[in-house]
C-alpha cells in the first residue's frame, strides 16, 4: 500500500500516524493511508520514472538463471539486431525451436562471442570460458568454479572438445598435489587451418561463419582421438550441442575432400562438403 520509495519515510511517521488508524474501519484504513502517500508524493515530486536499461540476471534454484529487462529505443534497437545477427537458422535435421528458445540461444553465443573476441585476450582462442571441474574417474558430476553449478554431461564433451584442459590432482576435497600445465588444445595455428578447410559450420545446411564455430573432434579426444586436423570439423556452438547428444554421429571423410556426415538419432544422414 506504501510505495516501497516511501517506506523509510513513512517508518519515521509511524508512531503518529498508526494511533490515527486504530478503529477505523478497512475502507477508511485505505483512504487514510491514500491522503498520506498523496501528501508524500506532492512533498516528494512525481514518482521516479524507470531507468532507461534495466536487466535482471540471477541464478535461481537448481542452478539455472532467470533474467529479463526492459530498454531504451537505442538499447533495444541494438539488442534486437544482435539477437536476429546471432540467431542460428534451424536446419533439416536439428530439431524445431521456438521463437524464445531462439533468442535464448542467440544470447549465449552472443556472450560467448563477447569473450572469445576480449582484445586483453591476443591469442583469442581461449577456451571454454568456464573453469569446469570434472573428476577424472567420472566418481561425481563436473561443476563449475564460476558458479558452483552443476554441469550435464553433452556440454561436459562439448568442452572437452575445444577447451583448454589443466591437470589438478587432489587429495579428497582440499589438498592440491599436483597442479599441470595445459594438457592439451586446438592451437591458434590449427584452427587457422581449420578454419581455411571449412569456412564456416559443417553441420549440413549451416552457414555460421568461422568466428562463430568451435572445433569438434570427430573422434573424441577423451576416448583417445588425436587434436589433428583430420579429427576436426567446424561447428558452430549451436550445432555442436546438438552432434554431442546421444544419437548423433558424425564422420569426417578426409579423403573425399573433407566430406561431413551426420546422421541424426531418427536415421536421416545429411552430408556437406567444404565451400570450394
Ligand atoms: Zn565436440
Ligand atoms: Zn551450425
Amino acid at each position: 500500500m506504501v510505495p516501497k520509495r516511501f517506506t523509510e519515510l513513512f517508518a519515521s511517521h509511524e508512531a503518529s500516524v498508526v494511533p490515527t488508524l486504530v478503529g477505523l474501519s478497512v475502507g477508511d484504513t485505505g483512504r487514510v493511508l491514500h491522503e498520506w502517500v498523496a501528501r508524500a508524493e506532492a512533498n516528494d515530486g512525481p514518482p521516479p520514472e524507470d531507468p532507461p536499461r534495466s536487466f535482471h540476471a540471477s541464478t535461481t534454484l537448481n542452478d539455472r538463471v532467470e533474467a529479463s529487462g526492459s530498454f531504451d529505443a537505442v538499447g533495444g534497437a541494438f539488442l534486437l539486431k544482435a539477437l536476429q545477427l546471432a540467431e542460428a537458422p534451424d536446419v533439416p535435421g536439428d530439431e524445431r525451436r521456438t521463437a524464445a528458445e531462439r533468442r535464448a540461444d542467440a544470447l549465449v553465443e552472443i556472450s560467448r562471442f563477447y569473450i572469445d573476441y576480449q582484445p586483453t585476450n591476443p591469442a583469442r582462442r581461449r577456451r571454454p570460458h568456464l573453469d569446469i571441474i570434472v573428476q577424472a574417474d567420472g566418481s561425481r558430476p563436473a561443476w563449475t568454479v564460476d558458479t558452483g553449478a552443476l554441469i550435464p554431461t553433452v556440454d561436459v564433451h562439448q568442452f572437452f572438445c575445444d577447451g583448454a584442459i589443466r591437470r589438478v590432482v587432489t587429495d579428497g576435497h582440499s589438498v592440491i598435489l599436483d597442479m599441470g600445465t595445459l594438457t592439451r588444445v586446438v592451437t591458434t595455428t590449427m584452427w587457422l587451418a581449420l578454419a581455411m578447410r571449412d569456412r564456416h559450420c559443417r553441420f549440413p545446411g549451416c552457414d555460421r561463419p568461422a568466428h562463430w564455430c568451435e572445433a569438434h573432434h570427430v573422434w573424441a579426444w577423451e576416448d583417445g582421438g588425436p587434436t589433428r586436423l583430420d579429427n576436426l570439423v567446424l561447428l558452430c556452438s549451436r550445432h555442436h550441442h546438438v552432434v554431442h547428444k546421444p544419437g548423433w554421429s558424425l564422420k569426417l571423410l578426409i579423403e573425399n575432400n573433407a566430406e561431413v556426415i551426420a546422421t541424426s538419432p531418427e536415421g536421416p544422414v545429411y552430408r556437406s562438403h567444404p565451400p570450394p
